[in-house]
């Protein structure tokens, strides 16, 4: 990019990413500019300015590919500038971009926007969430093959926001306006705040985020109207229910049912402040959020989706018999290396879980609990021998099982950090195949002329995480099934067989901690809790107690898991395993052409800018 005298450009800033500049000389390798809002004039390289938009139109462009220079403070500036006057959304060619308003804007949102919505050209009105449902439900039917809307962004970015409207959006032009209650619709609908409360928490990012992943399936008939549906969810966040840090909460589920007036009483429930799996956190409460009204809601979802009252007050018992169970404590038995439950601080709870949870509802055996809490079966070639656990291993057993009976309720649903980033870059992988090579593809089809530029190919992130034998999930599968494996042995194996990946460093100042070099930029893993949240292992002992219950509701879904956990000491199934970005898309859509005609159409529109092409001379 070379630069002339007065033009307009914008200069990189250590505080504010960012700032308007104009060039005032042009030098040899340098420029000197002046930053007419700080009113100073500066010498600096040439490659730490961009060029910028000139255009002074104040309310931005409502489509990316406008901007004349496509780069990242121009797209900065446009969507800042747009949500300055409460323009959310803006387009980059077919992609739409969301800025989270975090303030209801009804004016958007309702039956009258979603009319004028109905069959509308994309682009032919403002960018809105509806334009692009709308696109995609005339594709299905015009092209008659299902379509797919990626809902993408950081945690509190609006992703469930954003996939509610569009699910309200089809729900309306496919919808068969039935008045009862139970459509198809309606129980598409309220499977969200079923799914919300089950499985959303407050983190330190978003009051209401989503802690496990949903592929939401809308199914429509040849003529278009709505015919069926099917939420699938996976990786739900599993360590949260035994283990919060402040400020962040538990599942919305526990603190609704505390709140919950008389089913609290009945299955002896007091406030939150009483339970050591949501009292680890004291933060109870959630700005206009009522606990018990959510409960209300919670319930009328559950009947609306067709959930029975026998099963709900299942769910509730356990989610009961969860919070009861987290307040156990061990203290030393009287053998070396024992534990036994330490009576009669939590009597309380315990002659609760006993008698009223696990046998009424579960009617599972109490002698087997008991057993089960401080000790653990080990199966040796002279046959099954009983180990006693002394006090930290009795407490990593009783949350095991807590887990274990969150299962419970995650028939609803069908690493966190480390599994997002993977994600990421499986989905960048697909962005680049998808995007990228077919654009290309299109280009040399149509016998485009255009340098055919580099893109970012992360296939050696993904090798590096996903490779087997030797990749970081097949190491950390590998240390997980060996019990006596640490974080510090993890990483030793880790450097040993990957150190020399381009990828992957050593993070200077730890010895177990290492980084990753995403395509977004460098991320550090600590692996102090790898193992631990890897292992999501469901303890033998737990299913059989679990299946014994003769709820068949209960005992149905312990059923299967144990006959697979009988051929092992324990049922290994790694998160890891069944584990399988914004301004790239500008990039991408700034390297190609975004924009396509067929030929009649752009003849029939521009023809008469070159008539003599036309017509001849
Ligand atoms: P996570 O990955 O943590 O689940 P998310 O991307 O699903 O995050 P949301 O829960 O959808 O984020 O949004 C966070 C909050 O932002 C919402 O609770 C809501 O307050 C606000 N919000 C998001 N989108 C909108 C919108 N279109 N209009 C008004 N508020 C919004
Ligand atoms: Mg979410």
């Amino acid at each position: 990019m070379s630069y002339r005298k007065g033009s307009k450009v914008w200069l990189e800033d250590k505080d504010s990413a960012w700032v308007e500049a104009e060039v005032i000389d042009v030098k040899d390798k340098s420029v000197v500019v002046l930053l007419p809002l700080q009113r100073k004039k500066i010498t600096v390289a040439a490659d730490k300015i961009l060029p910028r938009d000139t255009d002074d139109d104040l309310g931005g462009v409502d489509d990316m590919t406008k901007l004349t220079y496509l780069n990242e403070p121009g797209v900065l500036y446009n969507l800042s500038r747009r949500y300055a006057l409460n323009e959310i959304y803006t387009y980059t060619g077919s992609i739409l971009i969301a800025v989270n308003p975090f303030t209801k804007l009804s004016h958007l949102y309702n039956g009258h926007m979603m009319e004028q919505y109905k069959g509308a050209r994309l682009g032919e009105l403002s960018p809105h969430v509806y334009a692009v449902a709308d696109a995609c439900y005339r594709a299905m039917m015009r092209e008659k093959c299902s379509q797919s809307i990626l809902v993408s962004g950081e945690s509190g970015a609006g992703k469930t926001e954003t996939t509610k409207l569009i699910m309200q959006y089809l729900m309306h032009v496919g919808g068969r306006a039935a008045k009862d209650d139970r459509t198809v619709e309606q129980q598409v609908l309220e499977s969200n705040p079923l799914l919300e409360a089950f499985g959303n928490a407050k983190t330190i990012r978003n009051d209401n985020s989503s802690r496990f992943g949903k592929f939401v399936e809308i199914q429509f008939d040849a003529s278009g109207r709505i015919s069926g549906a099917a939420v699938r969810t996976y990786l739900l966040e599993r360590s949260r229910v035994v283990k919060i840090t402040y400020p962040e909460r538990n599942y919305h589920c526990f603190y609704q049912l505390c709140a919950s007036g008389k089913d609290a009483e009945k299955y002896k429930l007091g406030h939150p402040s009483c339970f050591h799996y949501l009292n680890q956190s004291k933060l109870y409460e959630l700005e206009g959020v009522t606990n018990s009204e959510e409960y209300l809601k919670t319930r009328k979802a559950m009947d609306i989706v067709g959930i029975s009252l026998g099963c709900q007050e299942a769910i509730f018992r356990t989610l009961a018999a969860i919070l009861h169970l987290g307040n156990i404590e061990f203290s030393p038995g009287n053998e070396h290396d024992s534990s036994m439950i330490l009576l009669p601080i939590k009597i309380q709870s315990l002659i609760f879980i006993f008698k009223q949870l696990l046998i009424y509802s579960c009617k599972c055996n109490p002698d087997l609990l008991l057993s089960t809490l401080c000790t653990r079966g080990i199966q040796t070639h002279e046959g099954n021998i009983v180990k006693a656990l002394d006090c930290a291993a009795a407490v990593a057993n009783r949350d095991a099982l807590a887990k274990a009976a969150q299962l419970m309720y995650l028939f609803l649903f069908s690493f966190e950090q480390f599994c997002i980033n993977f994600a990421n870059e499986k989905l960048q992988q697909h962005f680049n195949e998808h995007v990228f090579k077919m654009e290309q593809e299109e280009y040399r089809n149509e016998e485009i002329n255009w340098s055919y530029i580099e893109f970012i190919d992360n296939q050696d992130v993904l090798d590096l995480i996903e490779k087997k034998p030797i990749g970081i999930i097949s190491l950390l599968d590998e240390a997980c099934m060996f019990p006596k494996s640490t974080h510090q042995t993890f990483s030793a194996k880790l450097f040993q067989n990957l150190g020399s990946h381009s990828r992957l460093e050593k993070e200077k100042f730890s010895e177990t901690d290492f980084i990753i070099a995403h395509y977004a930029g460098k991320v550090t893993y600590q692996t102090d809790f790898f193992l631990e949240k890897n292992r999501d292992y469901i303890v033998v002992e737990h299913c059989n107690l679990l299946s014994s219950s003769r709820c068949s509701f209960v005992s149905g879904l312990f059923d299967s898991l144990s006959e697979e956990s009988s051929r092992s000491s324990y049922k290994f199934s790694s998160v890891a395993l069944r584990f399988k970005g914004v301004l790239e898309a500008v990039r991408i859509s700034l390297a190609g052409y975004p924009t396509r005609r067929f030929y009649s159409e752009f003849i029939d529109r521009f023809g008469i800018l070159a008539p003599e092409f036309l017509y001849g001379r």
